[in-house]
């Protein structure tokens, strides 16, 4: 089945990146609407929303078009013009909007009219506005230019290694290497050449520490940590919450994790478990879900099937309308993403496959994003009520745990079908020290922590509270540049604890689907189909799991994991 073109209601036409003249006049007629009854109020909303979405819509052709050819210099012109000019003008104007919603004298008769959605839309807009300062607008363009210089530092170090010159990414396939010394020398080079950046990275991330700092304190903060948390909407749980988070992982996840590095450690028959031996596979075997990379849609569909006929209707749908380029090849951008398309109610999936277990795993991830922007096409005010990462991240997630009894589809051979899964789920357990540490650190640098020094003693602590049986003697230099490495700390600050949050909910998903595996799926659709209608702690509870964070629910979680690691170790 072909998606068809949603039609507009109120904005018909195009949005042209050289030529503002058309959008002009759609915002300057929102700008003069003063809306005076609830009814009002909700066509105001409902055609802002409509006009957010034709934008973003525009943003997504052009983004998407770029990465599918890199080489077109046109459609790369087409993007930059997108931003300053379209971009540029239309981002003050959405707080214009805001507070044309925000001050209309019928605020209050649509929020009753819409319960809990109403409530919590409010509650964002006003959050959003009350945090806004003029001043910060700067602070802000500085903190992405200084992003942009962490990026391209990063991006641009290479290694001699072998003979060759290689990039830190591609780096990663030596860490993976049957040969301890080839490991090693792959470990140290790359760490050799961040510490060679220390000083410099230090001195980048003084700046944004600065800049953060100012920013809390326009807006009334004691401290950036507290100050983002408000930010970014985390209505539904709070910073101690977190914090219980990070001594649950502490003291329930840490335990398994040391076992199951104690028997890597022997297996591998090392006397000490140093940080290059984390990425070998133990077995030596390399698991291949497809004979040719095109077979991965077929085989999607069929796996999507089986979770839920609606998924696979949908995801074979978004293959007939062409709203997938999977495969890698010459002038493709690298990575993988799904980008929503509200014109179609779907999204686009973008990818590299060349027909690896990895691939299979990002594709069912990215279709569960897709599935979320399906159920939730047809709900109002999305455009203003954006997908928090806790939820969007659940969404996908959850689809590689719900998808994952099916595996054999492409795992015809039952020992690799079992080594999948058993790999799938100690992969998701071994993210969370890290994720941990990555937070923890976080919270001393803006709360305590506010020097060079301090910083680095703060980074070693945490990478020894969360520290699970990995030997780090002789290699101090190189455990202090770990968290250098770490592209969020630099850019998106604090942001990286969604994923952790994210990671449990979708293994308390799992759980539940094996108990009772109708009603989770079941309980999955309802989720999606709520879109971000409703605060993040009702959405996972209407997902069928709690949104928590205490010792007592991680345990149980943990025993879950133990269990099913055991059962597919036999
Ligand atoms: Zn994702």
């Amino acid at each position: 089945m072909i998606l068809k073109e949603r039609k507009n209601k109120y904005f018909d036409g195009v949005i042209d990146p050289y030529d503002l003249s058309q959008l002009k006049t759609w915002v300057e007629g929102l700008e003069a609407e003063k809306p005076q009854t609830a009814a009002e109020l909700d066509e105001f909303l409902n055609k802002v929303d409509e006009l957010n979405h034709k934008l973003r819509d525009t943003a997504a052709e052009i983004y998407i078009k770029m990465t599918c050819d890199t080489a077109d210099k046109k459609i790369a012109e087409d993007f930059n013009a997108f931003q300053q000019n379209v971009s540029a003008y239309y981002a003050p104007k959405n707080n214009v909007f805001k507070n044309i919603a925000l001050d209309s004298p019928a605020l209050g008769e649509w929020i009753a009219k819409k319960g809990k959605t109403g409530t919590l839309l409010e509650k964002i807009l006003k959050n959003d506005r009350d945090l806004f300062r003029e001043e910060n607008v700067a602070l802000g363009i500085e903190e992405s230019q200084l992003g942009v210089e962490y990026r391209t530092t990063v991006g641009g170090m290479t290694v001699e290694f072998q003979g060759e010159e290689k990039t830190l990414p591609e780096m990663a396939v030596f860490m993976k290497d049957n040969d301890r010394s080839v490991r090693e020398a792959a470990f140290r080079a790359r760490n050799g050449k961040m510490l060679a950046h220390k000083q410099e990275l230090n001195d980048l991330f003084d700046k944004l520490f600065v800049l953060r700092k100012k920013e809390a304190e326009n807006a009334g903060y004691k401290n950036y940590r507290d100050y983002i948390h408000t930010a970014k909407g985390r209505f539904s749980y709070t910073v101690q919450d977190v914090l219980e988070f990070h001594t649950a992982v502490e003291t329930e996840m840490i335990p398994l994790i040391t076992e199951l590095n104690q028997k890597r450690k022997d297996k591998l028959g090392v006397d000490k478990l140093k940080p290059w031996d984390m990425a070998v596979p133990l077995d030596g075997k390399l698991l291949k879900p497809v004979s040719k990379p095109e077979d991965l849609i077929p085989k999607h569909i069929e796996m999507m099937n089986l979770v839920n006929p609606v998924f696979g209707r949908n995801f074979k749908a978004m293959d007939d309308t062409k709203l997938l380029d999977l495969f890698n090849r010459k002038n493709k951008a690298p990575g993988g993403y799904s980008y929503p398309l509200y014109k179609y109610g779907a999204s686009f999936i973008f990818m590299n496959a060349v027909g690896l277990h990895s691939d299979l795993r990002t594709l069912v991830h990215e279709i569960g994003h897709a599935m979320h922007e399906f159920a939730q096409a047809d709900l109002h005010y999305t455009s203003m009520l954006d997908l928090p990462m806790e939820a969007a991240e659940l969404a996908s997630m959850s689809m590689e745990m719900l998808s994952m009894p099916h595996w054999n589809v492409c795992y015809k051979d039952n020992d690799d079908f079992r080594k999948a899964r058993y790999d799938q789920i100690e992969d998701a357990l071994r993210f969370f020290p890290w994720c941990m540490v990555v937070d923890a650190f976080q919270q001393e640098i803006y709360t305590k922590a506010d020097t060079a020094e301090l910083r680095e003693k703060a980074f070693l602590d945490v990478m020894d509270r969360f520290s699970a049986g990995v030997d780090w003697d002789g290699l101090k230099d190189e455990k202090t540049a770990q968290w250098l490495f770490q592209l969020h700390i630099f850019e998106v600050p604090f942001y990286y604890i969604e994923y952790g949050i994210a990671q449990l909910g979708a293994l308390a998903m799992y759980r539940q689907y094996k108990k009772h595996p109708v009603q989770a799926v079941e309980n999955y659709k309802k989720f999606l189909h709520l879109g971000h209608q409703v605060p993040l702690s009702d959405l996972y509870a209407e997902a069928g799991i709690e949104l928590k964070f205490t010792r007592e629910y991680i345990k149980d979680l943990v025993d879950f994991i133990r269990e099913e690691l055991e059962e597919l170790s036999k």
